[in-house]
């Protein structure tokens, strides 16, 4: 029996089109030459989009090379600042007990992540989060950290050993690149942890 199949009809792959048409050769795919252009020009679009994307990655790998350690060192801190940030939003100042609602709701003023012993003066401890706390920005800019305060509720909040722990002698600290890309990497994370518990 030489019942031939007849071929089945589909739709034109050309998304502006979708008609329907009974395909005349095998793998045809759009009704006409006419949709067949258009698609080709969808793919090459597709391409170029794809080509301009590498070239973003790529710029991106090679702005990576040209950072210096001070910007590594500059984005983990502000990785780790992030987190203090989050880590402490339902606490009051560490310095003042001033609230968000107290200052800056209304005016949108920054919370900053205050370090209790300076980067300046003690850089070991730059990225230790019992060292840094939610500060408002009185405290932490116009107030140079408002020590004396922040010292009475450090105690309050983390111990007196621990505070003095922080006040004791620190060995030197030398971090490598790596290290420090390290350290940005799994504060971020710690971040996304803390978003996704409040979520
Ligand atoms: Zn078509
Ligand atoms: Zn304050």
């Amino acid at each position: 029996m030489l019942a031939s199949k007849q071929p089945k009809a589909k739709n034109c792959k050309n998304p502006d089109c979708r008609d329907s048409f009974v395909p005349q050769r095998l793998g045809q795919s759009v009704c006409s030459p006419k949709c067949g252009l258009a698609i080709k020009d969808v793919n090459q679009e597709r391409a170029r989009k794809s080509l301009a994307q590498v070239e973003r990655s790529e710029i991106k790998v090679r702005k990576e090379k040209l950072k210096s350690r001070a910007d590594h060192l500059r984005e983990a801190q502000a990785a780790v600042n992030e987190y203090v940030r989050l880590r402490d939003a339902h606490l009051p100042c560490i310095s003042c007990d001033s609230t968000p609602n107290d200052n800056d709701l209304m005016t949108g003023s920054r919370w900053d992540a205050g370090h209790y012993r300076s980067v300046g003066a003690c850089p070991e401890l730059r990225f230790e989060p019992l060292n840094i706390h939610r500060q408002c920005v009185k405290c932490n800019r116009n107030l140079s950290g408002n020590a004396v305060e922040y010292r009475i509720r450090l105690v309050l909040r983390i111990g007196a050993e621990k505070v003095a722990w922080i006040e004791g002698p620190h060995e030197a600290r030398k971090y490598s690149v790596d290290e420090i890309k390290a350290i940005k990497a799994s504060y971020r994370e710690k971040t996304r942890e803390l978003k996704r518990a409040a979520a």
